[in-house]
């Protein structure tokens, strides 16, 4: 099974994903917890070069390509092998991210992002997608209080207005897949209904 997370920033992917991880391993599951882009030395690489807030001269399609490129590498060297080995895989993002930042946010296009995407993963579609549900003001304000900040966390309101609707597409061209969970609440609450679609997505 291959689960990805996704959602604006600030929604917590990254803290419920890999909280929900270790729910799962601890329940017994064979499960695996990486994250795009990123995940093994190659693509976190190439996630150096995107986020770099010097970079600033990035052409927008530049960015999509590197992206797709450091998702086909990380593909091939760690998600198909663990699903090949019948492990479940949780991926904080993956293809969708694209489609909302790429695709919409930075005017791309969903068709033409799709397209250097499916070149990219050759068919390899999630499963299933936990949306984490988060409004603007609470997911900023969430990566605010993180300093430390990468080039797209200092984009402007209207990109991560961008990126919402960027999902709001995606959630339904790809509504089959999709459980959205709201993800405004405190962690605890978050995490627990995470748990509970999880549950019904793992159990056969
Ligand atoms: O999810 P994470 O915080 O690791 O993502 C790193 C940064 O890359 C975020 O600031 C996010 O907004 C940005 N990003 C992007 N396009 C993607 C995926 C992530 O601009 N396709
Ligand atoms: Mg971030």
């Amino acid at each position: 099974l291959f689960i990805t997370f996704e959602g604006n920033d600030g929604s917590g992917k990254t803290t419920i994903s890999m909280l929900a991880y270790e729910s799962l391993k601890a329940a017994g599951y064979p499960v695996i917890y990486t994250r795009e882009p990123g995940g093994i030395d190659i693509a976190e690489q190439i996630r150096h070069i995107i986020l770099d807030p010097a970079n600033t001269a990035m052409d927008g399609r530049c960015e999509a390509l590197l992206y797709a490129a450091s998702r086909r590498q990380h593909l091939v060297e760690k998600v198909l092998p663990a699903l090949e080995k019948k492990q479940i895989v949780l991926c904080d993002r993956f293809l969708d991210s694209s489609l909302a930042y790429q695709g919409v946010a930075r005017g791309i296009g969903v068709d033409e992002v799709y397209g250097i995407n499916e070149f990219a993963i050759e068919g390899c579609m999630p499963d299933a997608t936990i949306y984490l549900d988060v409004s603007l003001e609470v997911g900023l304000a969430r990566v605010a209080s993180r300093g430390n900040l990468d080039r797209m966390d200092q984009e402007s309101m209207d990109f991560h207005q961008a990126v919402a609707k960027g999902y709001a597409i995606v959630r339904e061209k790809f509504a089959k897949r999709m459980h959205i969970v709201n993800a405004d609440q405190e962690v605890e609450k978050v995490l627990a209904d995470t748990l509970k679609v999880l549950e019904e997505i793992v159990q056969p």
